[in-house]
């Protein structure tokens, strides 16, 4: 009731507010009908009711209230989340892969670009690490103007070469100032370079340090162990790539409640787009190579219990087919396809700090909703197949 009046006295101050108002928070509730939920906690809920009040889920229960949408014969879930993208890297008019330079409007517009074609893949919450136009996108986003996910962004990436610790500090100081979401370091080189320790145990240390200090978390880029034990040790909040690392780290993340962050998606792309790219044969090689032990460290994270995250680590030639890493988890790494379905909501949820916000389809979290044509349980191909996607209360796609 509240709520009506509010809207009303928009629409009197000013038409623009009303219909953004309007848009993000119908004045009456809307009614989904579902046979299948997966909640995103692991539990399948059949022939429920979900009712959503402005941007929010205020009831799942069995109901005969006449639906808005009749999801019925198609699987229901939290909207998908991908915690490691760069938003920013696109295919030019030439299909080359572009990351930096050339116009500012045309980067944000290829980021803007980016952002829509996500959602529309049924990733209603991405993680850019990231660049400073992320921020741009993210803002807009986040005023309903513009149809994109949620967007967390690192604005930068810091290196070891940014300087001593110190200076580290000082500049993740200065990250969030600019409006980061979060810290993004590189604790060691890519897999190309071989994966060693880049950064001294001191500069990793005053990276997540500073970081937890001012409120961030930390996500690192970690191909070797020796990085990847430093990091895990100095409190940082996730392990990115994670290669080569061994039972024993594996095992030391999972007593720590480090998220861990194995990414397939990226390996396949450059491979399967390498006319996009400027891989010489050895990079090639190197790549292919890093796909074996990738599905390896995911199979042993899972029986070392480590808290398994889904990110993609999408660059130009994958935005828009995250879910794709869904896929390759499942099919190639024999990741149990609940599993994976839960590192995509609630785990990477709580690994944003979200975990009670999003992630999860139940009562008081926000209504991002994906649904699908064919249910992932049974054939993980089904996550090609998006038909619904609402956020925040919001429809972005319906096509049956
Ligand atoms: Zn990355």
């Amino acid at each position: 009731m509240k709520r009506n009046v509010l809207l009303g006295l928009l629409i009197w101050g000013s038409g623009l507010t009303a219909a953004v108002c309007f848009a993000q928070a119908p004045a009456h509730p809307i009614v989904i009908q579902t046979s299948t939920i997966l909640d995103g906690k692991g539990g399948v809920l059949k022939d429920r009711q979900i009712v959503i009040e402005g941007s929010k889920i205020r009831t799942v229960a069995a109901g005969k209230a006449k639906p808005d949408y009749d999801l019925r014969g198609l699987t229901v879930m939290p909207g998908w989340i991908d915690t490691h993208i760069h938003l920013n890297w696109h295919l030019d008019a030439n299909n080359k892969s572009v990351s930096g330079g050339g116009k500012a409007e045309d980067m944000a517009l290829a980021t803007a670009a980016d952002a829509w074609i996500t959602l529309e893949g049924g990733f209603t919450t991405v993680q850019s690490v990231g660049s400073a136009i992320d921020a741009n996108v993210r803002d807009i986003v986040a005023q309903g103007l513009l149809p994109g996910p949620r967007i967390l962004t690192s604005l930068r990436q810091i290196q070891g070469t940014n300087g001593d610790p110190e200076a580290l500090r000082a500049l993740v100081r200065r990250t969030r100032q600019d409006g980061a979401d979060v810290i993004k370091l590189f604790a060691t080189s890519g897999l190309g370079a071989g994966g060693n320790q880049s950064m001294t145990d001191e500069q990793i240390q005053a990276v997540c340090g500073e970081a937890k200090a001012v409120g961030l978390r930390s996500v690192v880029h970690a191909i070797g162990d020796a990085g990847a034990r430093t990091a895990v040790l100095a409190g940082c909040t996730s392990i990115e790539h994670g290669t080569f690392l061994t039972d024993e780290t594996l095992s030391l993340m999972a007593q720590r409640g480090t998220f861990f962050d194995p990414n397939l998606l990226v390996l396949h792309n450059y491979l399967d787009n390498r006319q996009s790219f400027t891989f010489d044969q050895a990079v090639l090689d190197t790549l292919d190579k890093g796909i074996a032990p990738t599905e390896d460290v995911l199979r042993r994270a899972r029986a070392l219990k480590v808290k398994v995250v889904f990110g993609t680590d999408a660059v130009a030639g994958s935005h828009g087919r995250n879910a794709e890493e869904f896929i390759y988890r499942v099919r190639d790494a024999h990741d149990n396809p609940m599993d994976a379905l839960m590192s995509a909501t609630s785990v990477s949820a709580e690994s944003l700090g979200l975990g009670m916000e999003i992630g999860t389809l139940a009562p008081g979290f926000q209504a991002d909703l994906v649904a699908t044509d064919g249910n992932p349980l049974e054939d993980i191909t089904a996550v090609r197949r998006v038909v619904f996607v609402m956020k925040g209360g919001r429809v972005y796609r319906y096509q049956r």
